[in-house]
């Protein structure tokens, strides 16, 4: 059971003059998909790094399952994040990409082993934990991406574009298994995308977030529709 509540958030970049994202208030139940849509610079991955606690809140409250998390450290969030540049290690195997944040977290090797080849199984890479990124294919290094996220059976899953730099066919059935996926592990989920059709496909609810029509370039956001 794993509840997200963003109340009155705000973030300011130090070196931005204007808000960057500005009263954001969102809740999110137990398993639910949330999908984030909005033009570029609106707030979107600022929001997600600030759930993961990749970036500080300037103000506001972030609470998982009623528990305010705003100064607890990344790695004690029992957060898992997938990025859109899948952020893979290029020296380490494919195992070792998926076991990264296992290791970090002090699991026993045994349990890693085991973790990392149920997810394998799950997202067809098997054959290829041996491999490094480099001889990989995109949809390949984007399973691992979302392989390393989920060994770690966490409560909140956060995915930052995950299919925008795939070709539109494939992005067309990683969707589905990122669909089926959720189905079978259930973590409350919030996914960012520019692709509507995506946000359709996936969402349990769709969050608008848009720039603010008054904002300059160097700064954004003003309100958030859900619809
Ligand atoms: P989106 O994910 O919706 O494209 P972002 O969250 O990346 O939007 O960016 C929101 C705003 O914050 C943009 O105006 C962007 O230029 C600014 N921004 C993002 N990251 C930084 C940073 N590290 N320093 C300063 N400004 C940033
Ligand atoms: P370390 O970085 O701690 O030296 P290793 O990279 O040698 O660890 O491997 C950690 C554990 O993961 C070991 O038990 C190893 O047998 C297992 N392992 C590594 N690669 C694979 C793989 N491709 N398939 C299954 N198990 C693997």
């Amino acid at each position: 059971m794993t509840t997200l509540n963003l109340e009155h958030i705000f973030k300011k970049y130090p070196s931005a003059t204007q808000y960057a994202v500005e009263d954001f208030n969102i809740d999110i139940k137990d398993k639910e998909f949330i999908v984030f849509v909005g033009p570029s610079g609106c707030g979107k991955s600022t929001t997600l790094r600030m759930v993961a606690g990749l970036e500080d809140i300037t103000e506001g409250t972030l609470r998982i399952n009623d528990k305010v998390m705003n100064d607890v450290a990344p790695k004690d969030r029992d957060i898992a994040m997938v990025f859109q540049n899948y952020a893979l290690y290029p020296h380490m195997t494919v195992f070792d990409n998926m076991a990264f944040g296992l290791k970090l977290r002090k699991f026993d090797k045994a349990e890693i082993k085991r973790r990392v080849e149920e997810a394998a199984e799950i997202l067809g890479l098997t054959n290829l934990l041996d491999r490094k990124p480099a001889d990989l294919s995109g949809g390949q290094r984007q399973r691992v991406a979302m392989g390393r996220a989920i060994v770690r059976d966490a409560k909140v899953f956060l995915m930052d574009e995950p299919l925008s730099n795939l070709d539109a066919k494939l992005r067309v059935s990683m969707r589905a298994e990122i669909a089926k996926l959720h189905r079978r592990i259930g973590s409350t989920t919030i996914y960012v995308t520019h692709d509507q059709t995506e946000a359709m496909t996936l969402a349990d609810r769709i969050v608008i977030m848009s720039s603010s029509p008054n904002a300059d370039n160097s700064g954004t956001v003003g309100k958030v529709e859900q619809i």
